[in-house]
């Protein structure tokens, strides 16, 4: 109540009570008790100060593209930032508020002839999980690009960190090791040379082989696992002849094996006993444990696959 007047009184936008299925790519997810649509960087943080005052748990999220929301939802605030959405590019240099859409900086900067974000054309996420996670695909990084940001720290300090501060790596960054919000963002890109393939057409050319390759007539959440080292995950559940395996609405794309895609109401529970019933699967065929790369937000009862655990037994195939 404290955390919704106060709310109330700063003018921040918030809803209460509603489902987090209309915010997700995969179109699945509970109720949250408030979703909270800063306007402004003092805002956004001005939210979390509240939250803590109150005691209300909260999440900041983006454009919810890598995320499985629970069937049960989330009992605290949903702060999101898409509506921080301001970006500017200055000769090769790009800054971005974090709720921008990596998607639609990476296409501004290739038509401005600059290249380095042409990967980052077709994913669906904002500036800040784009950070977050170290976005990449077609050999591309975020941390390619990456030049400083300023984020915020546990202590709500703002701290101003460089490329070497951030400890990237595959899918990974200091932002997921620390609960640290990324608050903006500065890029370095370079400038298309003569004999280069410009960059608007390299966009447009990995867009089509998206097209080609994905799903995307499904809502989904992107690959659902990791890469493991000396594999690729589609190809292991493909050959582990799960291609188009399905428990309840929740299915293996038969596009793409490495895509879990909604095919209408699927739940969020389907979700997770189709993730155990892949890593059981391809565990028990090739000896690979298959890492979720989406993340999971509230509380689930299916638990992941621990090949040693009593859990290994359970069936999920219906
Ligand atoms: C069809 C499809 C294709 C995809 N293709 C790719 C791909 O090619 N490559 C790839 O890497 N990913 C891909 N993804 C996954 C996803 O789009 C990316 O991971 C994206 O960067 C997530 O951004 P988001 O804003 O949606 O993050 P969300 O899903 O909203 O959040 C994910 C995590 O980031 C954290 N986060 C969000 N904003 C901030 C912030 N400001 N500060 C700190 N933490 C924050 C959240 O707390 C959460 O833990 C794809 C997804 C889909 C649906």
């Amino acid at each position: 109540m404290e955390f919704e007047k106060s709310l109330e009184k700063l003018n921040i936008e918030f809803l209460k009570d509603k489902p987090l299925k209309d915010f997700t790519t995969f179109k699945i997810g509970g109720k949250a008790r408030y979703i909270v649509f800063p306007k402004t960087i003092d805002e956004l943080i001005e939210t979390i100060k509240l939250a803590n005052k109150s005691g209300v748990y909260w999440k900041v999220l983006g454009n919810f593209s890598n995320v499985l929301v629970s069937d049960r939802g989330f009992d605290g605030a949903i702060i999101i930032t898409t509506k921080l959405d301001f970006f500017k590019i200055e000769e090769n240099v790009i800054e971005a508020e974090c709720g921008c859409m990596i998607s639609q900086v990476a296409r501004k900067a290739c038509e401005n002839g600059l290249k380095g974000l042409e990967f980052a054309v077709g994913i669906p996420g904002t500036v800040g999980g784009a950070v977050y996670m170290n976005a990449g695909a077609y050999d591309g990084e975020i941390k390619d690009v990456f030049e400083c940001a300023e984020v915020l720290d546990e202590k709500l300090n703002i701290l101003k960190l460089g490329k070497e501060d951030m400890r990237f790596s595959y899918r990974h960054s200091r932002l997921k090791e620390e609960k640290m919000i990324l608050l903006r963002s500065t890029f370095r890109l370079q400038y298309a040379k003569e004999g280069d393939i410009p960059p608007l057409q390299k966009a447009n050319e990995f867009n089509q082989r998206r097209r080609e390759k994905q799903p995307l007539q499904f809502p989904s959440a992107g690959s659902i696992f990791k890469r493991p080292a000396g594999y690729f995950a589609g190809k292991l559940i493909e050959d582990a002849g799960l291609k188009g395996y399905r428990i309840g609405n929740a299915c293996i794309s038969e596009k793409h094996a490495g895509f879990i895609v909604n095919l209408g109401g699927a739940s969020a529970e389907d979700v997770r006993k189709l993730i155990f019933h892949v890593q059981r699967t391809v565990y028990e065929k090739f000896g690979v444990l298959l890492e979720p790369e989406i993340e999971f937000i509230g509380e689930f009862e299916t638990p992941f696959f621990e090949p040693a655990s009593e859990y290994s037994n359970i069936e999920y195939n219906y």
